[in-house]
């Protein structure tokens, strides 16, 4: 992921905190558990506001437009296009 440049943003649901997952946390992070490792499908306890007991989570931007539309509403309208 630090490789790739990817763009990460860390939130919290109940502090309603928003901000980057900077290049620096990457590095800060990988020196402690790894490169390999995979902010896919983790949380951890807010590290965003002092005190907080939310759960903060990851969100990645991919650089792409994604559709706006589940399968099957994309499949019906490409079948009756
Ligand atoms: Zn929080």
């Amino acid at each position: 992921m630090i490789d790739e440049e990817a763009v990460i943003q860390v939130f919290c649901m109940d502090c309603k905190v928003f901000r980057p997952f900077t290049r620096d946390d990457m590095t800060t992070l990988a020196e402690k558990v790894g490169r390999d490792y995979s902010l896919v499908n983790r949380r951890c306890r807010c590290r965003l506001t002092p005190g907080c007991n939310g759960w903060n989570r990851f969100m990645f931007l991919n650089g792409v437009m994604r559709h706006l539309a589940d399968n099957e509403h994309f499949d019906r309208w490409i079948s009756s296009d």
